[in-house]
């Protein structure tokens, strides 16, 4: 078996109680069936707390009203792990904030920002992020898996991650290299044409490609709908499942503060990205390379090519748009640490229920950015 992470994997350790946030609410936490097992077999003065702590029906943790796990106690520490060591945790809170997309022979594994410290990390990197890879015992057979398909999107991707990374162009004509290179893909993928997706990938490296991208910025930039575009595209966030009430009061909040008219909206972008200076770009290339990294393959199983792009670029875009807001809240000033939580909260909500990460998939199978 094939396992990937990326370099900066072995840089996290859980902050437990200094942690500002919790992973122990604010969400279901599902319990394994082993862990079931195991739990049901509790013996000694703790077992009734487990037997009442836990939702034998749904196989989940019980919650108080404030949505916090049952056993998380006052002092944001976790009383199963407190009395029963690292073996009391099921698979998703020994496993969490890691994040594993499985593959035929592949397990990609990476460090989900919803955790602040994730975060934190992630937003204080500088240097381009790159990938480890290393063999383990252990292999499986997929049903229905596409080997070439996947061989072609992990090209791609690599590709992809390349553009992103190369810090000679600005953000803005990366991330079309990007868009055009998984449409391109997608139109090849629809009229099974798959074995000329290498000549796509060729493509997008060549000086050409980039001389059709500054021309497209131009002409995008004379249309003057940005702020329609943004409004639109954030608009698409109050469909999705509310996990934590402050989050729709910062949605409305945001969408107040940018969303007034175009001219204003228009000059707010070029100060705030003023405001930022280069370290902006450094901060959308890290989210846009961990966005990418973790769903992008995940083509494989539905053939959304450049839906996994788009999703990729929407997640960084409404990233930025929350960025602004704050910034215009705080009379035009940000702080890293204000970035940082945006980014958890942003993705707490997004990333961490299926049914969010679904429907923004889902939204995504529409062309949004390129037309
Ligand atoms: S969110 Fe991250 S840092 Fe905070 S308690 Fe959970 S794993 Fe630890």
């Amino acid at each position: 078996m094939l396992y990937t992470i990326p370099d900066y994997y072995k840089e996290f350790s859980c902050i437990a109680d200094k942690c500002e946030d919790t992973c122990c609410a604010g969400w279901q936490i599902v319990i394994d069936k082993d862990s079931i097992k195991k739990y049901k077999k509790t013996k000694g003065a703790f077992r009734k707390r487990m037997l009442h702590s836990v939702n034998w029906l749904q196989g989940t943790f019980r919650q108080d009203e404030e949505k916090r796990c049952t056993f998380l106690n006052e002092n944001n520490l976790c009383d199963l792990y407190l009395s029963q060591g690292e073996d009391g945790f099921c698979k998703t809170c020994r496993e969490y904030p890691r994040h594993t997309e499985e593959f035929e022979g592949v397990r990609e594994i990476t460090l989900s920002i919803s955790c602040p410290e994730v975060a934190r990390i992630l937003m204080n990197l500088k240097e381009p992020v790159s990938f480890i890879s290393y063999e383990r015992d252990g292999e499986e057979e997929f049903d229905d898996f596409d080997p070439f398909l996947f061989s072609i999107l992990e090209d791609a991707r690599k590709e992809m991650i390349s553009i992103l990374q190369n810090r000679k162009i600005p953000i803005s004509e990366r991330v079309l290299l990007v868009l055009g290179m998984a449409h391109d893909m997608q139109g090849r993928m629809n009229r099974q044409e798959l074995f000329d997706c290498m000549q796509v990938i060729e493509k997008y490296k060549t000086d050409k490609a980039l001389c059709f991208v500054k021309k497209y910025l131009v002409k995008v930039n004379m249309k003057k709908n940005g702020m329609t575009f943004a409004h639109a595209m954030f608009c698409h966030l109050y469909q999705l499942e509310l996990l934590k009430e402050d989050w729709g009061v910062l949605l409305l909040e945001t969408e107040n503060l940018l969303y007034k008219d175009e001219e204003n909206y228009r000059k707010l972008q070029g100060e705030f990205a003023a405001y930022l200076q280069e370290d902006i770009e450094i901060h959308l290339e890290q989210l846009l390379v961990y966005f990418l990294f973790t769903y992008f393959p995940g083509a494989v199983y539905d053939g959304e090519i450049y839906a996994k792009a788009q999703l990729s670029v929407y997640c960084v875009f409404m990233i930025w748009e929350l960025w602004m807001a704050r910034w215009l809240k705080n009379e035009k000033t940000l702080d890293l640490e204000e970035m940082t939580e945006l980014v958890y909260r942003f993705s707490r909500e997004v990333e961490h229920s299926d049914l969010n990460l679904k429907t923004v998939e889902r939204i995504m199978h529409k062309k949004w950015f390129l037309k």
